[in-house]
């Protein structure tokens, strides 16, 4: 995604006879509510360098299509949904936690993270264990990787099937043996299959992704 300001003939302090509008890039069919807000912090910071705010903002579609807004319209609802955002920083946003996505690999704080959730022994270390069923162990206070691994086999949440209760368990018990020990756990799955510990696991979940020094120079 690119950024562009595009010239057009309205004065303003800074310039002279003319001034600034933003253009963005975004390969989508329609422009996007985010994308507006994306604008309105553009227009708002480019409206206080050159002393004018900008009348309209656009967006150029994958599609070759162009969309404009007015930023007036759309500039009261910025400032509104910036001063909630402030509002929740100031308080340290208590009670909310980063919960891993797929572009965490592109992201700044990645590394700031991932090392929130190895202290935590946040359940996303577990190998193939996604975000709906770190949802339904966590309702039944399932929230660490060591806390499945002791976990009973009646203790199996209603909105996960046995078998993959089970495998989650046998999961989380090979990482916690092979964090503690440092020998390669495997154990044999009901199926036949195999389930390895950290040392071959480990290397997909989130955390470990993240770690990765290639992930860690991209930009966001
Ligand atoms: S790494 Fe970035 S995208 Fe991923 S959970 Fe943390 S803040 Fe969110």
């Amino acid at each position: 995604m690119r950024l562009f300001l595009e010239r057009v003939p309205l004065p303003c302090s800074a310039l002279g006879d003319y001034s600034y509008e933003v253009l963005d890039t975004k390969l989508a069919r329609h422009a996007k509510p985010q994308h507006i807000v994306q604008l309105c912090v553009y227009s708002d910071l480019l409206g206080r360098l050159h002393g004018r705010r900008p009348e309209w903002m656009h967006v150029l579609l994958g599609s070759g299509e162009r969309e404009s807004f007015r930023v007036d319209e759309f500039l009261p609802l910025y400032r509104r949904l910036r001063r909630r955002y402030d509002a929740r920083l100031a308080e340290g946003f208590a009670g909310t936690y980063s919960e891993p996505v797929e572009r965490c690999g592109l992201c700044r704080w990645s590394g700031h993270c991932a090392e929130r959730w190895e202290e935590d022994d946040h359940l996303s270390l577990v190998y193939r264990l996604d975000r709906g069923q770190r949802v339904t162990l966590g309702e039944l206070g399932i929230t660490a990787v060591a806390r499945l691994a002791s976990a009973a086999a009646d203790e199996c949440p209603e909105g996960l099937a046995p078998e993959t209760f089970e495998r989650l368990r046998q999961q989380a018990r090979a990482q916690v043996r092979e964090r503690s020990t440092g020998e390669r756990v495997c154990e044999p799955l009901p199926a036949g299959r195999m389930i390895a510990g950290s040392s071959i696991t480990a290397a997909f979940t989130a955390a470990q992704y993240l770690r990765s020094p290639e992930i860690n120079t991209k930009s966001p």
